[in-house]
């Protein structure tokens, strides 16, 4: 059978030969002494590309989250998230585990959070309640359907979060693909928000790290917790060397995947057995609920493997399909014309 198409995750991409060449030509140094000039350009680089004084490069975006709820807080806060966000539905419970934050975590439309809904959940100033510290916002949002952010939306949030002096840190994992389908710069974006972090190892298809930025004060609170939660790193030069090479190369190609997904989501909405609203997609992030009854999605996930097919089930009748730097235009066709298949069996 012709190659695996695996649309499960953006994360799934291999770094190309010119980026490999990059991390193999990197100069470095011992970064935990803050000697090494290429992650050192690759924050100075982010940090100018989001209008932030400071940027600090980390292993995951996971931990510029964690850091993120660590340094705006302290224990026995409280943070708003929307409830489908990434840092409260799928970074093992960290930011009660690593910071004792509790999450108040709101539902959302298309995973993005209501301004009305955050301002009734802002916990007035008592000593029965738990500090409201933090609002989190998730764009894109990934669970909302790679859902941007609306500037609007993002201006009314921080009103409030100004208003109340909470801190408001935006998950932007996939802020390049929310700027690529929108055309707002990054730095607009980011300007009301406290801190941002940035993955370079989804669509832009480095193999390791994100970045945070914000303020001086911030990113050194950040830098120290950075160390205690055991992401320093030493000669990161060559992992830092592959994101500056993605973020001078494979941004405005996101647009590609946009395109791709569009097409692969009108492709799906035609089959039998499945059922997604194609018109609503954005970015490169896709869901399908499976319609036929007495068929599971995992059932699903199995017969589209065996046909060339790698999905992800979201739920016990969800698909995810994402789009990526290693799916072509004929990939999509040929996965199109391999969910129909599997589905007619
Ligand atoms: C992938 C992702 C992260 C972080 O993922 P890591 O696997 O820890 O790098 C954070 N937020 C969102 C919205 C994501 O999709």
């Amino acid at each position: 059978m012709s190659p695996l198409i695996d649309l499960r995750s953006d994360t799934v991409t291999r770094p190309s030969p010119p980026m490999r060449r990059a991390m193999a030509e990197a100069e470095v140094g011992d970064d935990v002494y803050g000697e090494d000039p290429t992650v050192r350009r690759l924050e100075a680089t982010v940090a100018a590309l989001l209008g932030k004084e400071a940027a600090l490069f980390v292993p995951s975006g996971t931990m510029a989250n964690q850091l993120a709820l660590r340094s705006h807080t302290e224990p026995g806060d409280e943070a708003i998230i929307e409830a489908t966000g990434h840092s409260y539905a799928y970074e093992t419970g960290a930011m009660a585990g690593l910071s004792g934050v509790q999450a108040r975590p709101l539902r959302g439309d298309r995973g993005l959070l209501d301004p009305a809904d955050v301002e009734r959940a802002v916990s007035p100033v008592s000593s029965h309640f738990a500090r409201t510290r933090i609002i989190l916002i998730e764009n894109t949002s990934n669970r909302g359907g790679g859902t941007p952010y609306t500037l609007d939306r993002i201006a009314a949030i921080a009103d409030i979060a100004e208003r109340h002096r909470l801190a408001l840190h935006m998950d932007g994992a996939r802020l390049w693909n929310a700027h690529v389908a929108t055309g707002i710069p990054l730095a607009t974006y980011a300007a009301r928000a406290t801190s941002v972090s940035v993955c370079l190892s989804k669509g832009l298809g480095a193999p390791v790290g994100s970045v945070l930025a914000g303020t001086r004060v911030f990113i050194e609170r950040a830098h120290r917790f950075r160390k205690m939660f055991g992401g320093g790193m030493r000669q990161a030069g060559i992992l830092a060397a592959a994101g500056l090479w993605a973020i001078e190369h494979n941004v405005p190609r996101l647009a590609e995947d946009h395109q791709h997904l569009k097409r692969l989501a009108e492709g799906l909405a035609a089959i039998p057995g499945l059922r997604t609203d194609a018109s609503r997609y954005e970015t490169n992030i896709a869901y399908a609920t499976v319609t036929r009854p007495g068929l599971s999605a995992a059932a699903v996930v199995e017969r589209l493997k065996d046909a060339g097919v790698l999905v992800n089930a979201t739920s016990p009748d969800e698909l995810r399909f994402v789009t990526h730097l290693d799916v072509d235009a004929p990939m999509i066709e040929a996965a199109i014309a391999r969910v129909r298949r599997a589905l007619a069996e």
